[in-house]
């Protein structure tokens, strides 16, 4: 018979079952499968922590938010944000429901190319274009949206150079209300920039402009923040419109809508209180369609939404490894994920449960992860039933910035898995080893 564990006695206040102002929790219930593949062999299969995304939720938040702004506008496109999960294997799931591929360094541009994407069905944003980006964009018939004077001045140099006509777009910073501004990208509008750099470019005969662009901010929180971007993009594309006799292609809002992560230091649950995509695509398209411009004319609306897409299809699996008292009393539990693998613990709270069933006292505790590193806490206090070690937990809707934004710090990245519509499971990235981590290490002939 195996030893019961013993843990030394500590007097708290019970608060089991109590009551808060929305009622019982229920918020501890195990989490035992996802999809319909126990928790418990894809650790044993593939090991802890284990990053598991859903290829179901994937496609249905897809086919979702593609219904809902094709029921309100009738030219929409998406182009998955590389940099919110660029493994390949999620790329092509969004690439086979139809999604383009909007990439913001010449890494993420190949990465595309790579996935299958044809080159005119990248959208090519950020501030860092080498010339070489540029040259391959442009021969590729990428969409290159344009983010400062130095990048607009390279390009008409280049397509002198390499005499090619690329298609750009400007990216357009504003004040949408949201605080503080996000203007170090693109060009201001209220300043009276971006309709000079709009006016550069119509005057150069090399380069063709096709689309106006802006990417507000990230877990935008306000539709209104929304409709006043669509706004001024429509006022610029009108302006060039009248001035020049030509309407652009598109309009991209970029991307930003919210998960239903809830943000720290939020009172309710951000599944209570976030917007939802009809809302956002309310805002977009009402302005856009009673902007005034002709049914024929109407612009493809772009979205470039990556967060929204694809948080709530990927978590993360992973064990305790030890509890203890800290000093105050506080209860501490140390899990072999933290900082490391959940970037996104530094802005939200993630939900964590239970992977099988405990007793139902509950503690608030520190959650620790493994780092020797003060700042590697998972959450200041969340509570939970008295986990212990070898206990089991799945980490809610990480599949936004965890993957893309790791650290390899002290220990390796875990596998990824995706269980597939038919519920079985592959691994679409390998725990990394030693070999892997050292590969590019080169040791003087004189250390060795
Ligand atoms: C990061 C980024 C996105 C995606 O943003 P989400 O907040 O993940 O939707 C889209 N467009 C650009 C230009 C970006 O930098």
């Amino acid at each position: 018979m195996e030893k019961k564990r013993y843990e030394r006695p500590y007097i708290i206040k019970m608060n089991t079952g109590l009551m808060n102002k929305f009622g019982t929790r229920s918020d501890n219930e195990p989490v035992t499968h996802i999809e319909s593949v126990p928790v418990k062999s894809l650790i044993s299969d593939y090991g802890s922590p284990l990053f598991v995304i859903s290829e179901k939720q994937i496609r249905r938040n897809y086919q979702n938010a593609t219904r809902i702004f094709k029921m309100r506008y009738p030219k929409i496109q998406f182009a998955w944000s590389y940099k919110t999960n660029y493994m390949n294997a999620v790329c092509r799931i969004f690439h086979q429901e139809g999604s383009w591929g909007e990439v913001v360094s010449g890494f993420e541009y190949d990465k595309a190319l790579g996935n299958g994407v044809p080159g005119n069905k990248i959208i090519f944003n950020g501030p860092n274009k080498s010339d070489e980006d540029l040259i391959k964009a442009s021969k590729n018939d990428s969409l290159i949206h344009i983010d400062h004077y130095d990048e607009l001045y390279s390009l008409i140099r280049l397509s002198e150079e390499i005499n090619l006509k690329p298609r750009v777009a400007i990216r357009v910073n504003m004040d949408t209300g949201i605080y503080p501004k996000w203007d170090r990208f693109g060009f201001n509008f209220e300043n009276g920039q971006a309709w000079n750099a709009l006016t550069r470019i119509i005057n150069s005969d090399n380069l063709e402009l096709v689309g106006i662009h802006c990417h507000i901010g990230t877990f935008m929180l306000s539709a209104d923040a929304y409709a006043i971007a669509a706004r001024n993009l429509c006022e610029l594309a009108w302006s060039v419109k009248e001035r020049f006799g030509k309407m652009v292609q598109y309009i991209d809002l970029g991307g930003g809508f919210p998960s239903s992560n809830t943000l720290k230091g939020a009172y309710l649950p951000g599944s209570d209180t976030i917007p939802s995509i009809d809302q956002f695509a309310d805002s977009i398209t009402d302005v856009i369609l009673g902007y005034g411009f002709k049914q024929d004319e109407l612009p493809l609306l772009i979205l470039e939404t990556g967060r929204a897409l694809i948080d709530d299809a990927a978590f993360l699996l992973g064990t305790v490894l030890a509890t203890k008292r800290l000093s105050d009393g506080r209860r501490a539990t140390i899990m072999d994920f933290g900082l490391n693998s959940l970037f996104t613990s530094l802005w939200y709270d993630h939900k964590i449960s239970p992977a099988q069933k405990l007793g139902n006292q509950t503690e608030e505790m520190v959650m620790f992860g493994p780092l020797c590193m003060n700042i590697d806490v998972v959450r200041e206090s969340i509570t939970m039933p008295m986990l212990q070690k070898g206990d089991q937990v799945v980490v809610h809707k990480v599949g936004a910035y965890n993957m893309t934004q790791w650290m390899q710090f002290i220990t390796l990245r875990p596998n990824i898995v995706l269980i597939d519509n038919d519920n079985k499971t592959h691994i679409i990235r390998k725990a990394e080893n030693l070999l892997y981590i050292q590969e590019l290490e080169e040791v003087p002939e004189h250390l060795k």
